[in-house]
């Protein structure tokens, strides 16, 4: 699937952990293209799953990507984005900067996350947390049509998301 984007727009990623977001990130767009919420937690406490650490990352997100936008720059929200209230204010920020946003949404089967998640090296959120961002997805998936999103891309099948292009 060919996915065409505006030069300039705010791009999220949508999908419960082990789903391969950032995978998708670093295949598709460059490193500073892209803010995610490991690496924001990381910067303020050295530990991308410390939970803790997760609202001053989220505010570091905000706070970079608010100034990517400001320039013009397209930016690439790597978080799973599941609940309306994180879509709510990246959908804002969006709007400030008048640009689109553009939702790719990894609708993955979720035995598929839960054994991605578990293969991974050095970061495991297991299949309990996997399987609460699957329900929140599911809400989700009913929502977004209507949320602001000026295009939602739902990638179903991982073939899917391997065969996924992006242009500009
Ligand atoms: P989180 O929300 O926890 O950060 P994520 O959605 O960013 O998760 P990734 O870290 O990108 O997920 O991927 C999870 C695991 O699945 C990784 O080990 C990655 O190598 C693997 N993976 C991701 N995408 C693919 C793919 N298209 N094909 C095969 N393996 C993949
Ligand atoms: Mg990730």
């Amino acid at each position: 699937m060919k996915i065409v984007i505006a030069e300039f727009s705010l791009v999220v990623l949508i999908g419960p952990s082990g789903c391969g977001k950032s995978s998708f990130a670093r295949r598709h767009f460059l490193a500073t293209e892209i803010v995610s919420s490991d690496g924001c937690r990381a910067l303020v406490c050295d530990d991308e799953s410390n939970q803790r650490a997760s609202a001053d990352g989220f505010e570091l997100l905000n706070f970079i990507a608010n100034k990517r936008l400001a320039r013009g720059r397209l930016t690439v929200i790597d978080a799973t984005s599941v609940q309306k209230r994180a879509r709510r204010e990246l959908l804002e920020l969006a709007r400030t900067h008048g640009c689109p946003a553009v939702a790719i949404v990894f609708d993955l089967p979720q035995e598929l996350c839960v054994a991605r998640d578990a293969a991974r090296v050095g970061r495991n959120v297991g299949p309990e947390i996997v399987q609460k961002q699957r329900l929140h997805l599911d809400q989700a998936l009913g929502e977004l049509a209507d949320e602001g999103f000026e295009q939602v891309v739902v990638l179903t099948t991982a073939e899917q998301v391997d065969a996924a292009s992006i242009e500009r």
